[in-house]
């Protein structure tokens, strides 16, 4: 911390206009630790191959809003070519002994592992997500889940008992930016765990990590074509899904998009997994643990800049502790540190790209104009970049925008609620069915509640945690299917 006195930056202002006399001193993630490639090929078969059209794309810094890289746009043609190498490939990886495959997952593990500060300083530029995020949750969750699956490899007999389960064949997976590797560890390691060969389409906006995987792959020695990673615009991706020579598609990302490929795929007999977006309703109790609760409602909605589907972006809070409780957040957010994303003290990094943070600057206008009430804290925002202060509104009512749509942004609704029984009504009260939670002392009441709440994940006294042990998944519009645990391995066999 450095002693700044009277001329304290405005953006340690406490709530209204109180300065606190210190500011902390920079703490710059090195940039160097990555070599970012000026120019990225598609990667097929093993090997980097260059787009058919010869055509690229850039992928920017959303905390500079300058380019990072050109990466391969691939086209209909290129998509073929990742199909019929990952068909090739299946013949071999779909027959080989379960010890064996385990072998390769373990190596995966263990070299992202080893290259985590590469891959962290690598997702943080490409996506705008803070370095400590990157650094304690996306790599080191990413690295377990293929731990996780090289477990099952050897053992999928004993996970499904008096089955006989066979790997599917080719898998197409599409994946989104606002997790680029852990969504993409999701994807691939069960698929591997199981025998199934992937051709995988990372989101535009956040291609990098993927590509660096490519690299993990040929350091592994990984067989060519087991794991293939094409670039492109969503075509692209609905031109995966569509590939007549593919039997399994996994999809993360939009509910509309999520229909759109749930389309494509009707009528086939590709089996189907959608992860797709959430409103979910965070609940306070009037004896919950107030200080945990607190950080629990900043962590459930401002982690990765609210750009989460499980967020806890509606905060229901009993009427009788609503007042305090919500003095207290406006407290909190005014200590949260929004800015450079390299900063190992940044807490709300940069928005991902700039048509995402339209949407939530449209819907936080809707807010107001819908008489909300909005707070943010006075903190001031770098020049450059795509970055929104965190949000907090009262007065809600269930029916504004702000409390029906995933805005997918660090924007918190609160909604009160006077009986436990209203809470679940409010909280089932959306399309959406992925996540919640319960802050409560009682372990009786957690599980009165949670058994009503229609939702695929319920956490008490805790949000956002994840662990690649347990089934993540949701209802509704949300999608259908489970990635994680066991029952992530299911989407991705034939038990026979
Ligand atoms: P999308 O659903 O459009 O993108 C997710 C992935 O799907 C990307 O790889 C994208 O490619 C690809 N894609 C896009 N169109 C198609 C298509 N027609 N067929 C097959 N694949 C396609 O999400 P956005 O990035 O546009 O975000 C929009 C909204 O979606 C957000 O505001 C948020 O509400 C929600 N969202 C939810 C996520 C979740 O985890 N549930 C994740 C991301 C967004 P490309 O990047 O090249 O367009």
């Amino acid at each position: 911390m450095v002693g700044r006195g009277t001329d304290t930056p405005s953006s340690w202002a406490l709530g209204d206009g109180q300065a606190i006399p210190w500011e902390y001193a920079p703490a710059p993630e090195s940039r160097d630790v990555v070599r970012i490639k000026p120019r990225n090929a598609l990667f097929i078969g093993g090997r980097d191959v260059a787009a058919t059209g010869g055509r690229t794309f850039a992928t920017l810094d959303p905390a500079t809003e300058e380019p990072l890289a050109e990466v391969a746009r691939a086209d209909v043609k290129d998509v073929d070519k990742a199909v019929t190498a990952a068909r090739k490939a299946f013949r071999g990886w779909g027959s080989l002994a379960g010890a064996e495959r385990a072998k390769y997952l373990f190596r995966i593990a263990r070299i992202l592992q080893e290259r985590s500060r590469e891959f962290a300083v690598l997702e943080t530029l490409d996506g705008g997500k803070p370095i400590k995020e990157s650094r304690d949750v996306d790599v080191p969750l990413a690295a377990a889940h293929f731990w996780y699956y090289a477990g099952w490899a050897d053992k999928l007999e004993y996970a499904f008992p008096n089955r006989q389960p066979r790997p599917l064949g080719v898998a197409a997976q599409v994946i989104p930016w606002n997790f680029p590797l852990l969504m993409l560890a999701w994807k691939i390691a069960p698929a591997l765990a199981a025998g199934n060969t992937v051709v995988l389409k990372p989101a535009s906006a956040t291609p990098l990590s993927a590509l660096l995987f490519a690299d993990v792959c040929r350091q592994a020695d990984l067989p060519p074509g087991v794991v293939n990673i094409i670039t492109g615009p969503g075509e692209i991706g609905l031109a995966l899904v569509s590939h007549p020579d593919v039997d399994k598609v996994a999809f993360t990302g939009s509910t509309a998009v999520g229909r759109e490929i749930g389309r494509a795929v009707a009528g086939t007999d590709k089996g189907l997994t959608l992860e797709l977006g959430g409103k979910a309703a965070n609940i306070v109790l009037d004896d919950a643990p107030i200080d945990q609760a607190i950080e629990g409602v900043v962590n459930g909605i401002f982690f990765n800049q609210g750009e989460v589907c499980c967020a806890g972006s509606r905060l229901l809070v009993q009427e009788s502790i609503a007042e305090p409780f919500v003095d207290r957040l406006r407290e909190r957010l005014s200590t949260l540190r929004v800015g450079d994303p390299m900063d190992k003290n940044t807490d709300v990094g940069a928005i991902n790209n700039p048509a995402q943070l339209a949407r939530i600057e449209e819907l936080i206008e809707a807010g107001v104009a819908e008489g909300a009430e909005l707070y943010q804290p006075a903190c001031e925002l770098p020049a450059r970049g795509w970055f929104v202060r965190p949000t907090l509104f009262t007065n809600v009512s269930q029916s504004m925008r702000i409390a029906r749509e995933e805005i997918f942004g660090p924007v918190l609704s609160v909604i009160t609620f006077r009986t436990p029984e209203e809470a679940i009504e409010k909280a089932n009260n959306t399309p959406y069915g992925l996540s919640a939670g319960v802050w409560t002392e009682k372990g009786s009441r957690i599980l009165a509640m949670v058994s009503r709440l229609r939702a695929g994940v319920v956490w008490a006294n805790t949000f956002n945690r994840f662990d690649p042990t347990s089934p993540f998944g949701g209802y509704k519009e949300s999608g259908f299917g489970r990635e994680g645990g066991v029952h992530g391995l299911l989407p991705y066999l034939d038990l026979g």
